[in-house]
């Protein structure tokens, strides 16, 4: 068997058994990442920077950590050597750090995001930084200042977004596994396309400190995996408060693998009947209820309900989530941050020309609409309705889960779409998320899995959980991946 058809916890058995090192491992990993990912010569483009000498310093730091843990004289975490993949959003010191965008291209972070400092404290080597739409707007990973990113199982269509590089780097296995973050399906939604167990947990799990903000009040960190154990191993180290940023939240982070075993027996699964409804394509409605069978076989019920507002789920959003990004990067004036114009006239010009040239046009759309919808005269008509709509989508699922332990249903409407078939309709690519964003503007933990393929496209499931539920989904999750093995399947190209 390679090492790169290896799992984050199959890896970490083979670091113990001293099968191959740490070095040996990130070597392999930056071979295939030569091999498959550059651009010029057509390949997936799934990361932005690599970083070798970093990752080789840190493989060597980590075979030196086991080697010392080995003696009795130091010790190494059970992750340590593993090579990982960072988004792009992610600061990291000394290393550009581009959000995907133009703006930020000649940004080099003079300090780690909190997820950084953590993954790097648990001794896993980061192989690289990976691309995305620009500042996580996107569902196809189109609108990145660096490029397209080809999805591998079909290297015509789209890996999803904005996290598509992480997508697209896991499912070639040019990574084990990598982070991503979710503002309105941007871990689900390219984990459905690309065939990967993507994790976005509550609001307030993971540290949103050095994280380039989108939409703050959506905005969250998680894991990108090939299995629910590696997603439950990788949040443990990206989990737990940070004093640094003031919306994390000081909750205990429970061990997440320990439950992963647990039974389903008695288990309630919601499905709501918007879920199943018009807009969803047939093929992936069959997969989703042969795995809702496969659930009942180990001791899940189903019961129906009621999501009523969902429908105005992504109306509110598109409020929401553009308001809060013409606040946000409004700090990108060509003053302090990033690209700035040549010869200004004056400050007004430097503001002007700088922001139109470092910006590209999804990112320039969204600020013309959330400025708008802030703007004096139109607040209550938009920004106050659609704060209102977010407390009844958030009502609704608590009334929801008054009736079951867990949602189920599809996380995208449908399979990978071709590279540039909606890139002229922004409103078909905001529908991407239509299953998704409810789950962001409620702050609740939500995961999709690989649940089978349709003409040759992988398909996600989607689970939703209340608060902190996270140990459920995974245990929910794992329990599944247990009896079927959609989410071992590699694209032939990249086996
Ligand atoms: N596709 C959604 C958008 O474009 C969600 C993106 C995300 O989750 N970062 O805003």
């Amino acid at each position: 068997m390679s090492l790169h058809t290896l799992t984050l916890a199959e890896l970490a058995a083979g670091l113990d058994r001293r099968d191959y090192s740490s070095v040996e491992l990130t070597r392999h990993f930056l071979d295939r990442i030569s091999r498959f990912d550059a651009a010029a010569t057509g390949g997936l483009n799934s990361y932005i920077t690599v970083t070798p000498e970093r990752a080789l310093a840190q493989a060597a730091a980590a075979d030196a950590a086991r080697a010392a843990a080995r003696s009795g004289t130091g010790s190494a975490g059970q992750l340590t050597g593993i090579p990982l993949a960072q988004k792009d959003i992610f600061c990291t010191e000394g290393v550009k750090t581009t959000c995907g965008s133009k703006m930020l291209d000649s940004f080099i972070s003079p300090y780690n995001a909190e997820v950084v400092t953590r993954c790097d404290a648990a001794g896993l080597v980061m192989l690289g930084k990976t691309n995305m739409d620009e500042f996580a707007m996107g569902s196809s990973n189109e609108t990145s200042f660096y490029g397209a990113v080809k999805n591998p199982w079909d290297v015509t269509r789209v890996p999803g977004g904005s996290s598509g590089g992480s997508a697209a780097a896991v499912a070639a296995r040019l990574a084990p596994a990598a982070t991503g973050t979710d503002t309105g399906g941007s871990i689900r939604q390219p984990a459905s396309l690309c065939n990967l167990t993507g994790l976005k947990p509550s609001y307030g799990r993971i540290s949103r400190w050095g994280m380039i903000a989108f939409a703050s009040s959506l905005d969250q960190a998680g894991p990108m995996t090939q299995t629910a154990e590696d997603a439950a191993l990788l949040l443990q180290v990206m989990a737990g408060h940070d004093a640094k940023d003031s919306t994390s939240i000081d909750h205990p982070v429970p061990d997440y693998r320990a439950t992963l075993n647990d039974s389903l027996q008695g288990l309630r699964i919601g499905l709501p009947r918007q879920f199943f409804g018009e807009g969803l394509n047939a093929s992936t409605a069959a997969l989703i209820q042969a795995a809702i069978r496969e659930l009942e076989k180990l001791g899940a019920t189903c019961v129906e309900v009621d999501l009523p507002n969902s429908g105005l789920s992504v109306p509110a959003y598109y409020v929401i989530a553009p308001a809060e990004c013409s606040s946000n990067l409004s700090r990108f004036d060509g003053v302090r941050f990033g690209h700035r114009c040549d010869n200004p006239k004056d400050l007004e010009d430097l503001y002007k020309r700088s922001r139109a040239e470092g910006f590209g046009e999804e990112v320039r759309r969204r600020i013309m609409i959330g400025t708008y919808a802030l703007s004096a005269g139109y607040y209550d008509a938009y920004y106050l309705q659609a704060q209102r709509v977010r407390r009844l989508i958030k009502q609704d699922f608590d009334a929801a889960f008054a009736h079951c332990d867990v949602i189920l249903g599809p996380t995208a409407p449908d399979t990978a779409f071709a590279l540039g078939a909606k890139q002229e309709d922004p409103i078909a690519m905001y529908l991407q998320d239509i299953y998704t964003i409810a789950t962001n503007l409620a702050g609740l933990p939500g995961m999709s899995i690989p649940a089978g393929f349709s003409a040759g496209l992988p398909v996600g499931l989607q689970l939703i959980g209340p608060y902190w539920s996270e140990a459920r989904l995974l245990n929910v999750a794992h329990r599944y991946q247990q009896v079927t093995d959609w989410h071992r399947q590699l694209p032939a190209a990249f086996a």
